[in-house]
């Protein structure tokens, strides 16, 4: 069996992270990818704008319409508030396949530029094969790659969507239109998230 691991914060899910993992599905033969939203993401300062429980319903509503996408709670709160780390997640994963079995994980460029500022990364790049995805405004640079590290390129996405930007759209009221599944949208719409800023805005506008 060939196995992805997908993790991100998904804050929220999008179209460009399906599409990301529609091409790796297609490219490497996946027959399964494990959707992981981190509870904690130790990459990434400050807070999430979504609470965990929520952007893992929005990443289980998106996996729903395709039979290999899985949603995982493997990064889930831990219950003495310590961090998640890739490392243990790949090995918690790992413990379950047979030698045959092929684990990759699937990354956008922008993340893996990064790579060396993770914990025990060099050990991470051992235990995976990494699927880099290409995205707009970065750039896949081979010279930084770990050696030893087994690293395909996937080259053939062009997706501009970010959960930054949707984040952005939703606080100004602006459509995302072709940015968010429809049943994530959805989600978003009834559950009133990712709204603050809208709610700032119109207080601060009724006191000036
Ligand atoms: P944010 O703007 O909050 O950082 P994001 O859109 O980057 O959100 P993440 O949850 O941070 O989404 O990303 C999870 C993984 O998906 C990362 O490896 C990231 O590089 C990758 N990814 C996200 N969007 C794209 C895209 N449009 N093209 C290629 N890779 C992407
Ligand atoms: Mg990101």
């Amino acid at each position: 069996m060939n196995l992805a691991i997908f993790g991100g914060t998904f804050d929220p899910i999008h179209t460009g992270h399906l599409e990301v993992a529609r091409a790796a599905r297609r490219e490497y033969f996946l027959d399964r990818i494990l959707f992981i939203p981190a509870s904690q993401p130790p990459h990434k300062p400050g807070r999430c704008a979504a609470s965990y429980e929520h952007r893992l319903e929005m990443v289980r509503l998106a996996c729903a319409e395709h039979p290999a996408f899985v949603a995982s709670q493997l990064e889930g709160p831990a219950g003495d508030g310590s961090r998640n780390y890739t490392i243990q997640t790949i090995r918690r994963v790992a413990a379950h396949l047979s030698p045959h079995d092929r684990l990759f994980f699937i990354i956008g460029a922008d993340a893996f530029a990064e790579i060396t500022t993770w914990y025990r990364w060099r050990q991470v790049t051992m235990e995976v094969e990494f699927i880099v995805v290409s995205r707009p405004g970065y750039t896949l640079d081979e010279s930084a790659l770990p050696p030893g590290a087994m690293v395909h390129w996937l080259r053939s996405v062009h997706s501009n969507v970010s959960s930054t930007e949707i984040r952005r759209r939703l606080e100004n009221g602006q459509s995302t239109r072709g940015m968010l599944p429809a049943p994530v949208a959805r989600y978003i719409s009834r559950s009133h998230l990712y709204r603050r800023g809208r709610v700032g805005a119109r207080r601060k506008a009724a006191v000036q």
